[in-house]
């Protein structure tokens, strides 16, 4: 139903009665600024992932939820849904010996955080992809370290993957920060196994390489850093329980504070988002109840690694299968030129119904101008759509120069832009919601 329709039928109904309620179901850009204004304000730091700062933020969207009318959602007390998630550091150096005797200079590059033991088997980089199974590997050639890791990783055996040192694994260990990457997991999971990637000075790596069959042992010695992530979760009940959920959400966290001490504001990526699904739960509340209930989440550690999401997908307070789709909202915060005036992006438009129905109701949203980007993958929307659900992110420019940059704050933020946006999506969501109508994937449309 459009905008323009409702409107008329409400003034239809009662002059007396409605207005103040029609008024308020605006999207509002005072409220769009003011919600701006704190989330990438200074104070928030730039809402670092598991951070207390990211409590903040989600506190500060749990309430307005609570404000706005929401109730806690099934199973829940209130409207925050905490995760601890555990990232493995190196606590001393590792050591790895081969044939009982230390080898100097050995540096883990990427690891699971576990140690290896197993035969040494001399493998060119070329004739990899093809190699006999063997725990540990010293590969030669000169092949990127990064091309060897993803060909190894391919092989179930591989546990330990030495290569030579160069200008390349130098790189890579700089891009890596200095630290090795070790995995990070929800506490209570399962790290997913992978092999380690072990670097050896030059001289080191050649005598070595002679060496055949040797018995290699690779120590890692590591600690766990527990930190909080933090997801806010509000939920306007439907009328009808068969008639399944709508989920909108978008991430709270951003890169908060770095370390050199600058702040990461995080306006545009994604407290435009998160501002969304408070005008829309503010805005929806306000239109009564539907058919649908609506379930409203901002998800913390988005920029880690997808944790929040992934803890609240794991506790859902309802069923995934009744979840008729999910609704992202990222990064709407500036208009993209290459886009139509005013229109928002729907990654993987063209897989599911779900875009062209919201584009039918009104909705400013058109297909994703850059598909060589997968940013259909590239957001928390996915790991439901894995899971089946029809989920889809809307962006406004998905490649804005200020992306994970400093310049990213409010000043560098359209208002007006975000202010219509948001509300194009009112009608066409309220409409969903009342509707038995359920999207569906087109053939092919769905990930596997
Ligand atoms: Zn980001």
């Amino acid at each position: 139903m459009r905008r323009g329709y409702l409107l008329a039928a409400w003034a239809a109904v009662s002059v007396l009665a409605v207005p103040a309620a029609a008024q308020q179901a605006e999207v509002s850009s005072t409220w769009v600024r003011a919600h701006e204004t704190f989330l990438a304000g200074d104070e928030l730091r730039g809402r670092g992932s598991a951070t207390p700062d990211e409590a903040i933020a989600a506190a500060y969207v749990a309430a307005q939820f609570q404000g706005a009318g929401l109730q806690p959602a099934p199973g829940m007390n209130g409207y925050l849904q905490k995760a601890e998630i555990v990232r493995l550091k190196l606590q001393a150096p590792i050591t790895l010996t081969v044939d009982g005797t230390p080898v100097a200079g050995a540096a883990l590059l990427i690891g699971d955080g576990k140690g290896v033991e197993g035969a040494l088997r001399v493998v060119p980089a070329k004739a990899l992809s093809r190699a006999a199974p063997a725990d540990a590997m010293i590969v030669t050639g000169d092949q990127p370290a990064m091309q060897v890791y993803r060909t190894a990783s391919q092989l179930k055996s591989a546990r330990l993957v030495i290569v030579r040192e160069s200008a390349d694994t130098k790189a890579l260990a700089e891009r890596l920060g200095g630290e090795p990457r070790l995995p990070g997991y929800l506490r209570g999971t399962v790290p997913e196994g992978r092999p380690a990637l072990v670097v050896l000075p030059a001289a080191a790596f050649d005598a070595l390489a002679k060496q055949g069959g040797a018995r290699a042992v690779l120590t890692v010695p590591v600690a766990e850093a527990a930190s909080v992530t933090t997801n806010a979760v509000g939920w306007l009940p439907g009328t009808d329980p068969k008639a399944g959920v709508l989920l909108l959400s978008a991430h709270l966290d951003h890169l908060g504070v770095q370390p050199d001490g600058t702040v990461m504001h995080g306006a545009n990526d994604d407290a435009s988002g998160t501002t969304a699904v408070l005008e829309l739960a503010r805005t929806l509340a306000l239109k009564g109840r539907t058919k649908r209930g609506i379930l409203f989440v901002a998800y913390g550690s988005e920029e880690i690694g997808g944790y929040g999401a992934r803890h609240f997908i794991a506790h859902a307070p309802v069923p995934l299968d009744q979840i008729v789709a999910n609704i992202e909202v990222e990064m709407i915060g500036a208009q993209d030129p290459k886009l139509p005036a005013g229109t928002m992006m729907m990654t993987g438009f063209e897989r599911s119904t779900l875009g062209e129905t919201l584009k039918a109701h009104g909705a400013l949203v058109t297909s994703d101008p850059y598909p060589e980007q997968n940013f259909f993958q590239r957001s928390d929307n996915y790991a439901l759509a894995l899971k089946g659900v029809v989920a889809h992110t809307i962006s406004g420019w998905a490649v804005v120069p200020t992306y994970h940059s400093k310049e990213d704050t409010v000043a560098n933020i359209d208002i007006a832009f975000m202010t219509r946006a948001i509300q194009s999506l009112v009608e066409p969501l309220h409409a969903l919601a009342n509707s038995d109508a359920k999207p569906e994937w087109k053939p092919g449309g769905k990930p596997e």
